[in-house]
């Protein structure tokens, strides 16, 4: 261990909630190593002795999961009723994966002595994003342990506090010592452990750009799994016929959930012409209408974004608005940065050419451009470079379902916004978005390796000897 860091309170710079080491090669390397040493013992001790630790780490992370929000709501800035809703999904991911989750790695027989069965990867890293500190890292870790693989966990460099509180729950559950490591740092530390080549795959959630460096950082070592969850630049489409009190409402959750940072906020609105204008002042309203402030107060819909550096990032971005010719609808707050307002940026022009229009922006802020139709709002929202989520409103079950499969997203809501999305399904996306391989209910996919087999304790059958072969 060469340095360390301190991880701060968003909302309030002199809140410091502690001083963590950044792991350096060395450290990183002697993770992975007692973690490769761990594996044996924990892939022999079957899916029920696994499980039975799974259970007790599930009641560990329920019993607290109170004090879990707070620590989200001061270390990542999001607000508390946010950040309970993300601490109740960690004791819940348990029970999608021992049920459904471990259905689909289970030993299954086709008949003629055919089998299938599924082994553990060995040692899988496992990077969280700041945004979801508990939840999406969790969304790896558990399935991978389940699966009968050890973990080294690199928690956001924005989120320690919240890694070390997911590890001390698995300490308190009995998980053997070295089954699940933690290395803390930035992307030097997981540079190191993305490339350690004593890893033999990286559960990924996080940036385009990051997934991408790792992808490329590991091209010479294709035995190592890779599964990408990264951006998004979302998508709803409102057609003249849907429930505008509905999708005004669902369309200002998606754009300003979590201070517009998470993967499936919604940046992009597609609005059939005819109703433009009238959906755009009541979407501008409920927008300006929201309360921004302390995540640990209860009236707070939103908190600041992440970061100072954050904030920074989204002020640069938001200044190619108008660049792309769009006009900006910003609703102020008057808070300090990091604290932003959210915004409206209305465009008269279909065209999505700047990197304003095409780049993830991770800020409460959605572009609104009108459509003549359906068919132009499908390749509207298929003009991008990812494919996460989407949302339609529509009365009209058939012309959402016209959507299905011609809309290229991981995630396609009807009258949902496009930040709704349910644990026991797949959960990814495609191009930027991801690589295919969904987390969710399907993680423990990419957790485990397919054997197949054909066995028979019969002898040998001289009649199914092929012809031109002696018989015995
Ligand atoms: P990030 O890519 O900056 O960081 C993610 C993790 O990678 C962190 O642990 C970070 O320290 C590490 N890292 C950074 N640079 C690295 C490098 N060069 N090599 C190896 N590791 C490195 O992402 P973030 O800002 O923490 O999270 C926000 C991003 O995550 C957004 O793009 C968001 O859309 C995405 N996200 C995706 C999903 C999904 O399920 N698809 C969910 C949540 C967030």
């Amino acid at each position: 261990m060469s340095d360390s860091f301190h991880s701060t309170n968003p909302a309030d710079p002199e809140d410091v909630i502690g001083e963590f080491p950044v792991a350096d090669a060395a450290a990183v390397a002697a993770g992975v190593a007692r973690a490769r040493e761990a594996f044996p013992a924990w892939r022999d001790l079957g899916l029920d002795g696994r499980a039975a630790v799974l259970r007790r780490f599930q009641a560990a992370a329920d019993a607290r999961k109170g004090e879990l929000a707070r620590l989200i709501a001061r270390e990542s800035g999001k607000a508390i009723w946010e950040s309970r809703a993300e601490a109740a999904l960690v004791a819940a991911k348990v029970d999608v994966t021992l049920g459904p989750g471990m259905e689909l790695v289970a030993a299954r027989d086709v008949g003629g002595g055919a089998r299938a069965t599924w082994f553990p990867r060995g040692t899988l890293a496992v990077f969280g994003p700041f945004n979801f500190p508990a939840h999406l890292p969790n969304g790896h870790i558990v399935p991978a342990l389940a699966c009968g693989n050890t973990v080294v966990f690199k928690p956001s460099d924005q989120t320690p506090a919240v890694g070390e509180w997911l590890r001390e729950r698995w300490r308190e559950a009995g998980l053997p010592d070295g089954v699940l490591e933690i290395v803390h740092g930035g992307a030097e530390t997981g540079r190191a452990l993305a490339g350690y080549t004593g890893v033999d795959g990286v559960l990924f959630t996080g940036s385009w750009a990051t997934g991408r460096a790792i992808q490329e950082a590991t091209l010479d070592q294709p035995a190592k799994i890779l599964a990408l969850e990264m951006g998004g630049k979302n998508a709803v489409v409102v057609l003249a016929d849907a429930d505008l009190e509905l999708a005004v409402a669902e369309t200002a959750l998606s754009i300003a959930a979590s201070t517009g940072q998470r993967c499936t906020c919604a940046s992009r609105v597609f609005v059939e012409t005819s109703i433009a204008d009238a959906f755009a002042e009541r979407l501008a309203a409920t927008l300006g209408a929201l309360r921004v402030g302390d995540p640990l107060d209860e009236a707070t819909f939103m908190g600041p974004l992440v970061s100072q550096a954050a904030f920074e990032r989204v002020e640069t971005a938001r200044a190619g608005a108008r660049e792309a010719g769009g006009e900006r609808i910003d609703l102020q707050v008057d808070l300090p940065p990091p604290f932003v307002g959210p915004a409206l940026v209305r465009f008269e022009e279909l065209r999505q050419s700047h990197p304003y229009q095409r780049d993830e922006l991770f800020a409460p802020e959605a572009a609104l451009y009108p459509v003549a139709d359906l068919e132009q709002a499908i390749a509207a929202v298929n003009d991008s470079d990812y494919g996460l989520a989407a949302a339609v409103f529509t009365r009209d079950r058939a012309r959402y379902e016209h959507c299905v499969g011609r809309i290229r997203t991981g995630i396609l809501n009807w009258n949902k916004g496009t930040i709704g999305a349910s644990g026991k399904l797949p959960f990814g996306g495609i191009g930027k978005s991801g690589n295919d391989r969904p987390a969710g209910v399907t993680a423990s996919l990419y957790c485990a390796v397919p054997q197949a087999h054909l066995e028979s304790d019969a002898g040998l059958d001289p009649a199914a000897l092929p012809p031109g072969f002696p018989k015995p």
